[in-house]
């Protein structure tokens, strides 16, 4: 019998299983990649200021602790490269920001965070007389390679299967699960935004959040992250994320006219420089309503476990969620009461 069946391979699903195979746990992945996109387009930024307040991001410290070092000891075990560590340059748009921020750098919790300011921005750069901020500890893993190269290990070591999973042919033991001839001690389920579909997770308050995001050409040869009002990430090949749009209404994963010209507004403001569009993507978020991770046991079946709620931060969010839901389920320790899905039972 196998420690843990995980249902879902997309960050999610990844992060979890590489922290079972680092405890010495089996593990055997489901995954039919086709049903949601939302990893493979992530931009996959981690970064620990945003949004207009320039809050700290929730658990900054602990989440942060372990962070890089997570996926950079992953790096080595699957020799590939896909964290990127680069730091984010936000252009300030108006004086209540300058204000805003000012109040907000000088608190001791936000100094490791910071990096150099003043430094001189280079020239495709619209700037401003409201300035910049630096920040450090941030970056970006490229999702999709991460997800790759994680499979395909798990592949080698005959534990995946490319397949969609049926949950009518799940049962459920006081001890343990099975599936299709499988025997697991749990199931571990990290299928994204389509946990609302499934019977065993509806009565959790999903709000799926789609995103579009855009690939422009690197003419510029941008090798920073800048942000205002959007972001621009330099890729490997030549190309740019340009990110993102959040839509609560239109849960598919096509894409539009509406955020591909709502994109390329955002980056000529940002940018002295004509953007030369390459390609549109789109996916969606597995958000929540409170926008706080739903992670732990489902309230009936103790061995049936959800690892989903990661937003808009899951590269950053993962690897410690990964934890706190490891410490539950061999050490008995009661997770965060603002990410244990108890909250809603
Ligand atoms: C445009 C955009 C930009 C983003 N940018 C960032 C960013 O910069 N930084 C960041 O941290 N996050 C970003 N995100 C969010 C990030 O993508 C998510 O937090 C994270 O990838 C969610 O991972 P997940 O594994 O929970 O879900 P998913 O990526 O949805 O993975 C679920 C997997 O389960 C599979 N699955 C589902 N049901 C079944 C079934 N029944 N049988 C078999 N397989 C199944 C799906 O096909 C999929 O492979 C972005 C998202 C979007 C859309």
């Amino acid at each position: 019998m196998i420690d843990a069946l995980i249902v879902g391979g997309g960050l999610a699903g990844c992060v979890i299983s590489h922290k079972l195979l680092s405890e010495g746990k089996s593990i055997y992945v489901i995954d039919k990649s086709s049903l949601s996109s939302s990893s493979k387009v992530a931009a996959g930024i981690y970064n620990p200021i945003a949004g207009k307040y320039f809050s700290l991001s929730w658990s900054a410290e602990e989440v942060w602790s372990d962070l890089e070092l997570f996926y950079q000891r992953l790096e080595k075990k699957l020799g590939q490269n896909f964290l990127f560590p680069l730091p984010i340059n936000r252009i300030l748009s108006n004086e209540d920001q300058n204000l805003k921020w000012n109040k907000r750098k000088i608190q001791s919790r936000y100094k490791p965070f910071l990096a150099a300011e003043n430094a001189v921005l280079p020239n495709y750069i619209n700037t401003n007389k409201f300035g910049h901020i630096s920040i450090k500890q941030s970056g970006y893993l490229s999702v999709e390679n991460f997800i790759t190269h994680s499979l395909s290990y798990f592949h080698s070591k005959a534990s995946f299967l490319d397949d969609f999973f049926d949950f009518n042919s799940l049962i459920i033991n006081p001890k343990s699960i099975e599936y299709k001839g499988l025997k697991a001690r749990r199931i571990i389920i990290c299928t994204g935004y389509l946990a609302a579909k499934s019977d065993l997770f509806s009565f959790l308050p999903f709000t799926p959040m789609k995103g579009e995001i855009l690939l422009i050409k690197n003419d510029i040869q941008l090798k920073q992250i800048f942000t205002k009002a959007c972001f621009i990430l330099p890729q490997n090949g030549g190309k740019i994320k340009v990110g993102s749009t959040y839509n609560w209404q239109e849960i598919n994963e096509d894409i539009t006219e509406y955020a591909k010209d709502y994109l390329l507004a955002k980056v000529k403001d940002l940018l002295n420089h004509e953007p030369s569009l390459e390609d549109q993507f789109a996916g969606i978020r597995p958000s929540v309503k409170d926008r706080r991770p739903l992670i732990g046991q489902h309230p009936k079946y103790s061995n049936v476990l959800l690892f989903n709620g990661l937003g808009s931060k899951g590269v950053s969010l993962a690897p410690y969620l990964a934890d706190c839901l490891l410490k539950l389920i061999f050490d008995n320790k009661r997770l965060p009461q603002d990410i244990d899905l108890q909250r809603y039972a």
